[in-house]
């Protein structure tokens, strides 16, 4: 390979003295998830295919200068991450399992030959981000940081082909609460006029374009009436996605057993960070889960949904990810009728609500856990 090495170069940093400090009556309590509001600073490295990584630099946020002529402008050479930092009353600041969304990065710069890099040494230039903006934090609970690490091609060209040079940025957004006011249930589009992925595509990465297309099937979704895509694949249908969250669902057997299913890393699902801790807080068994439950990671069709739905056999159906966490589903439009998915009083159902608790315990260090990590 003529490519440079993966080792970012030592930081130089460029101490700011801007404090743009959050006041208490911004009205945080209400923030809508959707809203963009960031921080004092971002993190810019510049790479290039002869010269490998440059210099980390810390400073003001601001527009980026982009050439016109620049490829992620033409062929959507971009990928990003999303992942939160959560502010303890004690002061401390934790991110939660960021070495996977350092590793995912690295496998989404990989798919689309952007350049690689060290997933430690980024990690550790962006606690540096988030401790210069730490104010920004939220205090109040259920807030956190949103960090948004993106990486894009710049090299000016019109022709396709791996950027000879590359931006690795990242901005911080503080958030609210995706339920301010306890779980509010969704209800899903069974969408078959779209694909989100497709066997051999793209959709086990985390890539700009993995989006964009997304977005007119979101709004006739909601034109109907529904909240979010349920994201169908083939023609048995099978459940692959909800919206940008990884999906979960709870069947009963004839036994009494609980069956926890997810669809399988087959290419076409995003290897969500939420979809793994909830997968591993399942197989461990943790407090409060039905003592009778196996976890699947199988494919599951809308036909035993709808079968299950019917013979009171299905239990619960949630979306798992980062903005959201848990997010439970009450009914699936699909082929012109309603499925009827139940939930509980709280909006939970009996696998989602042990997991959910044990989950934000584990990400606001309420429970002690080697996924928070002190920055
Ligand atoms: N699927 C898609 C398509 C997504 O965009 C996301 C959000 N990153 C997820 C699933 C959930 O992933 P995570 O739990 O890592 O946020």
């Amino acid at each position: 390979s003529t490519r440079a090495s993966t080792r970012l170069a030592t930081p130089a940093w460029i101490t700011m003295t801007s404090s743009r400090n959050m006041s208490s009556g911004s009205g945080l309590a209400d923030i809508d998830p959707s809203r963009v509001e960031v921080t004092d600073h971002m993190l810019t490295i510049p790479w290039n295919v002869v010269s490998g990584w440059g210099v980390p630099k810390i400073q003001p946020y601001g527009p980026l200068a982009l050439d016109p002529s620049c490829t992620v402008l033409h062929y959507a050479q971009t990928i990003f991450e999303g992942m939160k930092a959560y502010r303890h009353d004690n002061g401390k600041v934790t991110l939660f399992r960021p070495d996977m969304n350092m590793k995912r990065m690295n496998t989404s710069a990989a798919r689309i030959a952007l350049p690689t890099f060290d997933g430690e040494a980024l990690l550790e230039i962006i606690k540096q981000l988030i401790r210069i903006d730490k104010d920004w934090i939220p205090k109040e609970p259920g807030h956190s940081l949103y960090v948004r690490p993106t990486l894009i091609g710049t090299q000016k060209a019109v022709g396709v082909g791996p950027p000879s040079d590359a931006l690795l940025f990242v901005i911080l957004s503080p958030v609210g609460p995706y339920y301010p006011k306890g779980f509010k249930p969704v209800s899903l589009y069974g969408t078959t006029e779209y694909v989100r992925a497709t066997p051999g595509g793209t959709g086990a990465f985390k890539l700009g374009v993995n989006y964009a297309p997304g977005i007119l099937p979101q709004k006739q979704a909601a034109e109907l009436g529904y909240a979010q895509n349920l994201w169908l694949h083939g023609p048995e249908h099978y459940l692959t996605e909800v919206g940008t969250m990884n999906m979960f669902v709870v069947f009963k057997k004839e036994d009494g057993t609980f069956e926890l299913v997810t669809p399988p890393l087959d290419g076409m699902i995003l290897p969500g960070v939420t979809r793994d801790s909830v997968l591993s807080l399942a197989r461990q068994h943790v407090p409060g889960l039905p003592e009778k439950l196996v976890v699947s990671e199988r494919p599951v069709t809308m036909a035993e949904v709808k079968e299950a739905s019917e013979k009171g056999r299905l239990v619960e159906m949630f979306g798992a990810g980062t903005a959201a966490v848990i997010s439970p589903v009450d009914r699936i439009g699909y082929l012109g009728e309603d499925v009827h998915v139940p939930t509980g009083p709280d909006g939970m159902g009996p696998v989602s609500r042990p997991i959910w608790k044990e989950l934000v315990g584990r990400q606001t260090g309420e429970i002690k856990s080697d996924w928070s990590v002190e920055i």
